[in-house]
């Protein structure tokens, strides 16, 4: 198995790394390969910043080991390898009405990413995070291989869940599906006119999956407005069908201009009648609307673009309005805007979720941009809120103690699981997240 080097990208494109890749097929060759010590693993990089990254050292790419290994239907439980893509894993078990419990916003997320930012989806209030739904893993750690389950290794698994490849590679894993109807959702759409009106559907909703899209360019008495999307599983009913794009080159600078961002929000607003209206999609358009625009990461040019997601305690509902109106105000955000609901449910000692609102807004990487999602970022901590690692590329070391109360048993337990330091990526490096205190 050779090591190649290569220059490798965050989802973003805005932070970039040069170092060498292997992607074994095979648990022979992943073994071989970390026989002189531990490596970072990867999986599909939808991570936005650095989690994925090691300027100048070795990654594994696990997606080549992406094999379904069983499946017990009286209990739901799937046997998978970590390189595995969510959305291959619905594609394939819908039909026989059993779906992910957690499902993120994109179906190229492979089992170990997910893991190792413990992930949330669109019913996450219900649900919890996709951790909560591991029953066990297989983790190479410095010691070799360990069964890891929340029973038998609690410490190590909740510093696994969530905890950024930092106690091994993950080989594979045992999830617990949920049952499902079929393979379409019925999707209920509507208008939402502003933060208020947007705050109270999400806390009355109770549908199984719920998600607000919102206009971050609407300012004044439009500020917060969008669609809130419903959803239930169901079958027997024929979707519309979808149409798969690409984007075949980097875009140019205007392509996101502001001008041209508002009127795109204003017609994406009105697709949706006044009244609503419920319409029938495949699995994959509701749950990943983005990946049907194949390298849709390239409309904001070679330089890349930042996500700024921060999630905030439900009393802190203010204080996000007051960042939505700064991020109004800026005539800087993009199309991509989205509002959840939170549950309490998370896995792991340094897993995103809590009980609150989640707001996601991408951003072109332009240096007024940055300086507002720094802002963005004192005011979610002001607010008692966190930032997610999924997403950041910007945060500092200092600034992580606050947000996430159990850095120090992470810490502890990652110390144990790789004493040399050898799985450190660049995001982890970035935060000094294994040493700041
Ligand atoms: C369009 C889009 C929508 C998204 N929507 C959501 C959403 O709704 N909710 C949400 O929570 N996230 C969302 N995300 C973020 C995404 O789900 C996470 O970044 C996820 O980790 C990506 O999986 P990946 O396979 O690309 O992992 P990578 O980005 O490659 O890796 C993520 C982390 O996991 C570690 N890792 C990966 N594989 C292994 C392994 N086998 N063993 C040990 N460590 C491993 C890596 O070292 C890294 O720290 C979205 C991303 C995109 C691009």
């Amino acid at each position: 198995m050779l090591w190649k080097t290569a220059d490798y990208a965050g989802w973003g494109r805005a932070l970039t790394a040069t170092g060498e890749l292997a992607r074994p097929e095979r648990r022979s060759a992943l073994d071989a390969l970390l026989q002189d010590g531990l490596v970072p693993a990867i999986g599909m990089r939808r991570s936005y910043g650095d989690a994925a990254l090691n300027d100048g050292g070795r990654v594994i790419d696990m997606t080549r080991l992406d094999r379904m290994l069983g499946f017990d239907p009286a209990t739901g439980i799937l046997d998978v390898e970590a390189g595995a893509r969510v959305g291959e894993i619905a594609a394939a078990f819908a039909p026989k009405g059993w779906l992910p419990a957690v499902m993120p916003g994109t179906g190229f997320a492979t089992v170990g990413g997910c893991i190792g930012q413990d992930v949330h989806g669109k019913n996450h209030h219900h649900a919890g995070s996709f951790c909560e739904h591991v029953v066990s893993l297989t983790l190479l750690t410095a010691k070799g291989a360990v069964e890891v389950s929340r029973e038998k290794t609690p410490e190590l698994f909740r510093a696994t869940a969530g905890g950024l490849g930092q106690t091994g590679v993950i080989v594979s894993a045992r999830l617990r599906l949920l049952p499902c109807k079929g393979d379409v959702m019925v999707v209920t759409e509507r208008r939402v006119e502003d933060w208020d009106e947007h705050i109270a559907l999400l806390d009355a909703s109770e549908a199984t999956y719920t998600v607000g899209w919102i206009d971050a360019t609407a300012t004044g008495a439009a500020l917060g407005r969008g669609i809130l999307e419903e959803g239930e599983t169901g079958s027997g009913l024929v979707p519309k069908r979808v149409r798969y794009r690409k984007v075949p080159f980097d875009a140019p600078k205007f392509a996101l201009a502001g001008p041209i961002v508002r009127a795109f929000n204003a017609a994406y607003y009105r697709r949706v009648p006044a009244s609503g209206r419920t319409v029938v999609k495949p699995i994959s358009d509701f749950f990943f609307p983005l990946d049907k625009i194949h390298d849709w990461n390239r409309l904001y040019g070679k330089r890349g673009f930042h996500q700024f997601q921060c999630v905030v305690p439900l009393s802190s509902a203010p204080a996000l309005r007051d960042m939505l109106d700064e991020i109004a105000s800026s005539g800087l955000a993009s199309p991509l805007a989205v509002l959840k609901r939170m549950g309490p449910g998370r896995a792991g000692f340094l897993s995103f979720p809590m009980e609150g609102y989640t707001l996601a807004v991408d951003f072109p990487n332009r240096a007024e941009a940055r300086e507002l999602i720094r802002r963005l970022k004192s005011l979610c901590v002001d607010a008692g809120g966190r930032i997610y690692f999924a997403k950041d590329s910007l945060a500092r070391g200092t600034d992580i103690p606050a947000m996430y109360p159990d850095l120090a048993a992470w810490q502890a337990e990652v110390a144990k699981a790789d004493p040399d330091g050898a799985l450190i990526t660049d995001l982890v490096r970035r935060l000094s997240l294994r040493s700041v205190a």
